[in-house]
């Protein structure tokens, strides 16, 4: 029966194209191979629980083993085998047409080249000059075969020896590709690709420490790299907490606890099943991202699932498992995918479903993980409107005191005493407590409730905050003297002589120091006799443009502005009023220092003048 032929490719030779064009991708030729044999295995075993199988199905597990003599990487099942017809089926005839073209437009992807055409099987070839089959199929008389081909479109079948059912794919490594026959290589591979396939694969024997022969050697017990039932397979009721714990370790041996976790668990419409944890974030979040990694029926596929669940998705963690997502195609087509848009919504309503019942069953749970989750809440919030809707039940704002309130509980918190006259609700805030503590002091003295809003992503926060609430606004408490933060009524104070005006408004600028950066604007006012005689202040929009310009790449022209400070005098002040009828310069460079004390902008050569003058004055 000994034949030969070509294989069915219409391009001249698909194996240098291989070659060249997976070539980034090398790694997976090792999954493709290995998930054939678990395949045929798991085909293996249906038949058997039908009945069809004669005889014992045995012990089934994939076996991997290096021969560095020989030059050779084997990949052996237990599985149904093939017959020479179907080797001829599924080896020989690839359909290829229009390839040229296709690896042209995806030669960055190689799973979407693999996926269109089927190629698992050829993925050998990228690191292989010869690759052999050997196998024999398990019905009835079979006999076996041997498959051979070195990298030209010709290969070689004929009868060959083999006992047991079953495929043996020896892979002859290329000699650019020696590290294929290291077991560390073959190990790491293995570890990534294969470590949660359904049926056990062995690589080398179990080692013991041989008291003999001070070393480690080599017992008779096979080495299973893989963990067959990943957690993520288990029903959730049998499972415990520290399950859980346990398999995130595993994962992530170099990371702290998760805060919590869902098990994803769907099979209409689609297949998905897996297990996402929250993290503890640390700082930023970039760091964290693409760590969810994706399998696609226990064989892993990547860990970039940009594309498959929504962008802020991709800051937790876990493993997600689905033979529904159309791996083999490319990250542009996958977004546009019915069935992946589908899973992202499902995701995206599973995560806040499970954040909305932790809120309601466990609130102080809830408010103490808060500082670690509200970045991801946040960021879902920013940038997916439908996820906004759900938070906005179980988000969270706290105070300078560190209270935690839902949006709706602060809402009535503060309505009564900070809507203004035209019935705008004023939210105030401070972003650093220590900084801003006098403002804080003089709101929280007014009755006002301060929020604190130090998060990387609070400045976009409170421009959505702006949007979504009803008559609202958000102002620092340093943005206008406290007076003025909230506006109850259109009184006016007496107001001082214009020309009283101009020569105050003169002398505190003309002793103002010049500092980089910053604009001075004074203004006098009167604030009441108690306030303090010199405040400082800044626009909340200029601010604000300013913060949001250093998230954004675009808005760098606000970031390159000067900063923009209003000087206030208290005309109310004994010091102030003086100052219009005899101003006396160590008093107004004195109260210019202690507003610039106050805001951490007395500094060097400034501040040690202060100190002197502040020493004479005693
Ligand atoms: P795919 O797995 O995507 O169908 P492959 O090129 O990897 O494409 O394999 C082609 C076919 O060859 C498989 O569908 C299967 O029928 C057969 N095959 C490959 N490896 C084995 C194996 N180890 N045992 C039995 N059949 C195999």
């Amino acid at each position: 029966m000994a034949q030969s032929g070509n294989i069915g490719v219409t391009t001249e030779n698909i194996f240098p194209v291989i070659k060249k064009f997976l070539y980034s991708d090398h790694d997976i030729f090792l999954r493709e191979i290995v998930s054939n044999a678990v395949d045929a295995t798991q085909k293996l075993k249906t038949l058997a629980s039908k009945g069809e199988l004669k005889g014992e199905a045995g012990e089934l597990k994939v076996t991997v083993k290096l021969d560095k003599e020989a030059g050779t990487l084997t990949v052996s099942d237990r599985g149904i085998g093939m017959t020479e017809e179907e080797i001829d089926k599924y080896i020989n005839q690839i359909a290829f047409s229009g390839a040229n073209d296709f690896l042209d437009k995806y030669k960055e992807d190689a799973n979407a080249i693999i996926g269109h055409f089927g190629l698992g099987f050829y993925s050998s070839f990228m690191v292989s000059k010869k690759v052999e089959i050997i196998t024999k199929s398990w019905k009835d008389g079979a006999k076996a075969v041997k498959w051979s081909c070195d990298g030209s479109p010709s290969y070689s079948i004929e009868e060959a020896e083999k006992d047991d059912r079953g495929t043996d794919i020896v892979m002859y490594i290329d000699d650019d590709c020696k590290d294929f026959l290291e077991k560390y290589k073959i190990t790491e591979l293995l570890n990534k690709y294969c470590k949660f396939l359904p049926v056990p694969v062995a690589f080398g024997k179990k080692s013991k420490w041989d008291e003999e022969a001070k070393k480690m050697i080599d017992t008779d017990e096979d080495d299973i790299i893989n963990d067959t039932t990943p957690l993520w397979t288990k029903k959730p009721s049998e499972l415990k907490d520290e399950d859980y714990k346990e398999f995130y370790k595993k994962l992530y041996p170099m990371s702290d606890e998760p805060l919590f976790w869902i098990h994803l668990n769907v099979d209409y419409p689609f297949n998905l099943t897996g297990i996402l944890y929250f993290p503890k974030v640390k700082n930023s979040f970039d760091l964290q991202k693409n760590k969810i990694q994706l399998y696609c029926n226990q064989v892993f596929v990547t860990d970039s699932v940009e594309g498959i669940v929504a962008d802020f998705m991709t800051l937790l963690h876990g493993v997600i498992d689905s033979p529904d997502i159309p791996l083999n195609v490319s990250r542009s087509y996958l977004q546009s995918d019915s069935n992946v848009k589908k899973i992202s919504t499902y995701i995206t309503k599973k995560v806040s479903d499970r954040l909305a019942s932790i809120f309601k069953t466990d609130r102080t749970q809830f408010e103490e993980k808060w500082d670690d989750i509200k970045i991801f809440i946040n960021y879902g919030m920013l940038s997916e409107s439908d996820f906004y809707e759900k938070a906005k039940n179980f988000a969270l704002l706290k105070d300078t005191e560190g209270k935690a309130y839902t949006y709706e509980e602060y809402k009535t918190l503060i309505k009564d005493e900070q809507t203004d006259k035209d019935g705008n609700l004023i939210y105030l805030y401070a972003n650093n407590k220590d900084d801003q503590y006098s403002y804080i002091d003089a709101a929280q003295a007014k009755g006002y409730n301060v929020l604190l809003l130090d998060g990387q992503l609070d400045p976009a926060m409170c421009g959505l905050f702006e949007e979504k609430f009803e008559k609202s606004r958000f102002t620092r408490v340093d943005s206008d003297v406290v007076e003025r933060l909230i506006v109850k009524n259109d009184d006016k104070k007496e107001e001082l002589p214009e020309d009283d005006k101009k020569s105050l408004t003169e002398t505190f600028k003309n002793a103002l120091p010049t500092i980089e950066k910053i604009e001075f604007n004074v203004e006098p006012q009167a604030l009441g006799e108690n306030a303090a005689p010199v405040i400082m202040t800044q626009s909340e929009y200029m601010r604000r443009m300013k913060d949001m310009s250093r998230l954004q790449p675009g808005m760098a022209f606000y970031g390159d502005m000067p900063t923009m400070i209003n000087l206030v005098l208290n005309t109310d002040h004994a010091l102030i009023k003086q100052s219009i009828k005899d101003a006396k310069p160590e008093v107004v460079s004195q109260l210019i220092d202690l507003a610039l004390l106050q805001n951490g902008l007395l500094r060097g050569e400034a501040l040690n003048k202060f100190v002197k003058r502040s020493i004479d004055l005693i």
